[in-house]
């Protein structure tokens, strides 16, 4: 095992997600496991609560690409109580990290259903 930048990464050489030294992510490994497919090209994996060392998969979230990435890192992270379920802890647009998971999944899924509509309709 080997640490960069508190990111774990693992020595499994031959592995499908090994880089050519044999390394593979930890963060990644688990992902893609629990999600039980390979990376396709761009995509990488997200620390839901900001600690790249926390490698739970409940804490791991598949990005499609590195634009979706920084969407999520462009808001600045706070501490306080969080404006949906009264949590305390690191915030993102006052709400916590699952509170705002949540939110912008059903964003996303609006988003997708008006496209979805407007093609049709
Ligand atoms: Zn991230
Ligand atoms: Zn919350």
């Amino acid at each position: 095992m080997q640490n960069n930048n508190r990111r774990k990464f693992l020595y499994l050489p031959g592995h499908p997600l090994a880089n050519k030294r044999g390394y593979i992510l930890e963060s990644r490994l688990v992902a893609f496991q629990a999600a039980s497919r390979l990376p396709a090209p761009g995509e990488l994996v997200h620390h839901l609560d900001g600690d790249p060392s926390n490698n739970d998969v409940a804490n791991l979230l598949i990005l499609s690409s590195d634009l979706e990435h920084k969407q999520f890192h462009r808001v600045r992270n706070s501490i306080g109580a969080c404006a949906e379920c009264g949590g305390y802890g690191q915030l993102k647009k006052s709400k916590c990290p699952r509170c705002y998971m949540r939110l912008w999944q059903r964003e996303r899924r609006r988003k997708l259903r008006e496209k979805g509509i407007k093609r049709w309709g």
